[in-house]
């Protein structure tokens, strides 16, 4: 690969934002013509990336539909990692479901089609009203996080006359290798119930006239690359599926695997998806039970990137700052979670020699930057920089701190260009602010 080019391997299936005569495109459509129609900072999305993932995820876990021992599938995309209707719609016709963990990703979700029956709703704060707008939506089911949360849902069931259907969600105190923010399922984290406190839930259930159990859910985390620590949150839920078969004489219809499959970051491979989906279908071989999977990152991660433009090169205290026209508020990994986004010059021409930089953003705060001590072709100012694996927990977690702007995006389709959200302009941001 060329100068600039931090990414050591490319994905599997190949590189979505593949090179063409030196510049970087999507879909045979030049970054920088995207750039320079658009303005910066763009999000660019391919969505037939994002359907190749979807593929590669069915055909891994789906492997032989053929055979009548193997369970059935549900892909439940977890909407938080990327909400635009846009992306919701394409995964919706490809016949996906949504995790959702709010009312307002319920509202996208059936607003871009997703059959209510393919929703299940995760979270542990979900309020009346979100326990109300679910059940009138007749979604698949609530995933229950705690005693309380199942006590008020089977009250707000009851006022309503309607059957909740619940999973419980389990905390298998797993611990999973991924950083502290993303870390889900080990005994301390704030989500789920120990294995026995789900079996006096689904007691409770059982002899409760409005509510009806129908699985059993587990998450522990996101951006696991071992597919070990997956293995041992299913066979911990399987076991409570077990009992709830045996003592309570219920037969769960789903497993919920949960999502957080990791995805290559240019320093790391990705997860082996094949390897722990012939883990997991092994153990629900000849079972009754379908899969459901709730993967965010995987799908949409590296189908997006952020295009970003150089305004100034500054050197000083001894370092070298690339300042981008991009910042934290477009995109925040960085600075949240330590997240490593591979970034290249856009044009590999517009690029020196290659000196460690700290690619910074515009944003008044020393944690805004993109990239740390990073080996880069010294761009020129006014070169388009592109931060790669930005589709997903990308633009959904911008802010318009500093009063900047939120960005366009664009997604390209079969070699189409569509704007699926315009930039933000200065009247957006007093939109809904009482001006005296
Ligand atoms: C965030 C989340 C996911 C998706 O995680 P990814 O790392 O994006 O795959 C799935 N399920 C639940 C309950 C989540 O909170």
């Amino acid at each position: 690969m060329g100068a600039g080019v931090l990414r050591t391997r490319p994905p599997p299936g190949g590189d979505p934002f593949a090179r063409l005569g030196g510049v970087l495109t999507c879909g045979s459509h030049s970054l920088e013509d995207l750039a320079n129609e658009h303005a910066t900072p763009l999000y660019v999305y391919d969505g037939d990336r994002i359907l190749e993932r979807l593929a590669t995820l069915r055909d891994a876990f789906a492997a032989d539909g053929a055979d009548p021992g193997s369970p059935g599938l549900v892909v439940a995309y977890s909407v938080k990692a990327n909400p635009g209707l846009a992306i919701l719609k394409l995964l919706a016709r490809a016949g996906a479901g949504a995790d959702i963990v709010s009312g307002g990703e319920l509202h996208r979700s059936l607003r871009a089609g997703v059959p209510a029956g393919l929703i299940v709703f995760a979270g542990v704060g979900k309020t009346r009203d979100e326990m109300r707008y679910g059940l009138r939506s007749g979604i698949r089911a609530f995933h229950v996080e705690s005693a309380q949360e199942l006590d008020v849902l089977g009250s707000v069931a009851g006022d309503l006359g309607q059957v909740a259907p619940i999973a419980v969600r389990v905390n298998p105190d797993v611990d999973s290798p991924t950083h502290a923010f993303t870390r889900t399922g080990h005994a301390r984290a704030k989500f789920g119930v120990s294995p026995g406190r789900a079996l006096e839930m689904y007691r409770f259930t059982a002899e409760h006239p409005f509510l009806r159990a129908v699985g059993v859910d587990v998450h522990i985390g996101s951006q696991i690359r071992d597919p070990v620590p997956f293995v041992n949150a299913l066979d911990v839920v399987l076991e409570v599926a077990g009992k709830v078969r045996g003592d309570l004489g219920i037969d769960l219809e789903y497993v919920d695997l949960g999502g957080g499959f990791g995805i290559s970051d240019g320093e790391a491979d990705e997860l082996d998806v094949r390897a722990l989906a012939r883990a997991i279908t092994r153990r629900l071989h000849g079972t009754s039970l379908t899969l459901v999977i709730e993967p965010g990152r995987f799908l949409v991660g590296d189908a997006g990137v952020l295009v970003t433009r150089v305004l100034y090169v500054k050197r000083s205290g001894g370092k070298t700052f690339v300042v981008t026209d991009a910042g934290m508020t477009d995109l925040i990994r960085p600075s949240h979670y330590g997240g490593i986004h591979a970034v290249s010059l856009v044009r590999e021409q517009d690029g020196g020699p290659v000196e460690a930089v700290d690619v910074v953003g515009p944003v008044c705060e020393q944690g805004d930057f993109l990239a740390r001590d990073r080996h880069l072709a010294l761009p020129h100012p006014g070169a388009l920089l592109c931060v790669h694996q930005a589709g997903a927990y990308g633009f959904t977690m911008s802010s318009n701190y500093n009063s900047r702007l939120r960005p366009a995006e664009l997604l390209v389709r079969g070699g189409r260009v569509k704007r699926v959200r315009r930039r933000e302009s200065y009247s957006d941001l007093i939109r809904n602010e009482a001006d005296e």
